[in-house]
């Protein structure tokens, strides 16, 4: 009797603290709260929700006063489109960039689940897609929330897009949005998409992309006894090659070692796999040298890189024909916009917008770091490569790097700071009236 009281008891309190705490997380409309409201959408692949955050976006977009278009180029993967009409649409418009889509999370390893956008007492907002990159897409909406509150008019149309399948390479998504006329009518000058962030107090920018290619090198040989010495087996085909690379490899992160590049200032070439040997069910046959032997490459290209110089090394020296070998390239992006010029965006006095968004930034009292180039990819590859400048800036300082790993969070003082940097960006590149003599 006195167990079951207690236990009813223990029941009734904790049903008063539910409620306590739902009513007050329901009650209140924050950006904070709205941020956590869109964290809270599994967006994950492999299949991603992309319905319940366009709906909740769109909602959004409706409050503020923004026209919304949704396109869908490949079914069932739509993108959104925001747009707030400047005083002149006939002048390039600016296009602010994030993806729906977010890699898986192992729930088991975090110490908050990953879609619960729990937030601490510290203001730390756990959530898989807190850092990468639901924070901008809210960011965006909320510096234009404030923007229009003060009564702010952009003289440049301003765009926000939301693209799905950014995670798995963007090919179905800002790839084909990039190649629309949809996309061609937009009329952009300049582009922002995502960063990264910094476990420093500045800001990164990022102004390139590593472009990846897969290399897989294949040799032949003829077979022989374990036992005879003799020239050109597959394997000793292959295994000059992979000295050749490693050599390559070295010297290249010799650079980085020696202070003189950034990691992806350098082209990296990593082994992936090996594949060789004759097997039968006992295992690898000990007295052969098989006949054929495979190795794959991981390989991130800087923009500066010369694709054909690159072509002709791996071509003539780690997989040539008179070594019997052979090779396949996957090529997986372009080094080179539709023009030849090299995939980057300028960061110099050349770019006007760089030095606009520049001083808008430390408006705030921000600082920015070395722009970078990106190790990895983005979405922002496509828009490069029609020769758009953009930029890739997701305003997190003093922040761990936590993108794709597990207990991904963004604290919520920084969340809103990039909220107020994004006001001074947004107004300032949307008030560019652009250079005399020249469409930009
Ligand atoms: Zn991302």
């Amino acid at each position: 009797m006195a167990l079951s009281h207690l236990l009813l008891y223990t029941l009734f309190i904790f049903s008063i603290i539910i409620s306590i705490q739902s009513s007050s997380s329901s009650s209140e409309d924050t950006p904070i709260t709205r941020f956590q409201q869109y964290l809270r959408f599994i967006t994950t692949h492999p299949n991603p929700n992309y319905t319940a955050p366009i709906s909740f976006l769109l909602n959004q977009a409706q409050t503020i006063g923004l026209t919304t278009r949704t396109i869908e180029i490949v079914s069932n993967k739509p993108i959104l489109l925001l747009t707030w009409l400047g005083s002149n649409p006939n002048i390039p418009s600016i296009l602010f960039n994030s993806h729906l889509d977010s890699v898986p999370a192992e729930s088991d390893k975090w110490i908050h689940p990953p879609f619960s956008a729990h937030r601490t007492i510290n203001g730390n907002i756990y959530a898989r897609g807190a850092q990468d990159d639901k924070c901008i897409g809210v960011q965006y909406l909320e510096a234009i929330r404030n923007l229009k509150s003060r009564g702010f008019v952009p003289l440049r149309t301003i765009h926000i897009s939301y693209v799905p399948e950014e995670e798995i390479g963007g090919f179905d998504g800002m790839m084909k949005f990039a190649d629309s006329s949809e996309f061609r009518d937009l009329n952009l000058g300049f582009a922002m998409d995502e960063g990264q962030a910094n476990p420093g107090d500045e800001f990164r920018v990022f102004y390139a992309d590593r472009t990846p290619w897969e290399l897989v090198i294949k040799a032949k040989g003829a077979p022989g006894h374990g036992a005879k010495l003799y020239d050109n087996s597959a394997m000793e085909n292959l295994m000059k090659s992979v000295e050749l690379i490693s050599k390559f490899r070295e010297t290249q992160f010799d650079f980085v070692k020696a202070g003189r590049f950034a990691n992806s200032e350098v082209i990296s070439v990593n082994p992936v796999y090996l594949k060789g040997g004759t097997v039968t069910s006992s295992g690898f046959v000990m007295n052969m040298q098989p006949s054929e032997a495979e190795a794959g490459y991981d390989l991130r290209l800087p923009p500066m890189t010369d694709p054909d110089v690159m072509r002709k090394r791996i071509d003539e020296e780690w997989a040539p024909s008179i070594r019997n070998m052979t090779y396949t390239v996957k090529e997986k992006g372009m080094l080179r916009d539709h023009l030849g010029r090299p995939l980057m965006t300028p960061t110099n006095d050349s770019n006007p917008w760089w030095s606009i968004f520049k001083q808008a930034v430390e408006a705030t009292g921000a600082k920015l770091a070395k722009p970078e180039i990106l190790a990895s990819t983005t979405d922002s590859r496509f828009i490069r490569n029609l020769g758009i400048p953009v930029l890739g800036f997701s305003p997190m300082s003093n922040t761990p790097i936590l993108l794709h790993d597990h207990n991904e969070f963004l604290e919520d003082t920084v969340f809103m700071k990039g909220i107020e940097v994004y006001e001074s960006v947004i107004s300032a590149l949307s008030s560019f009236e652009g250079v005399s003599g020249q469409v930009i």
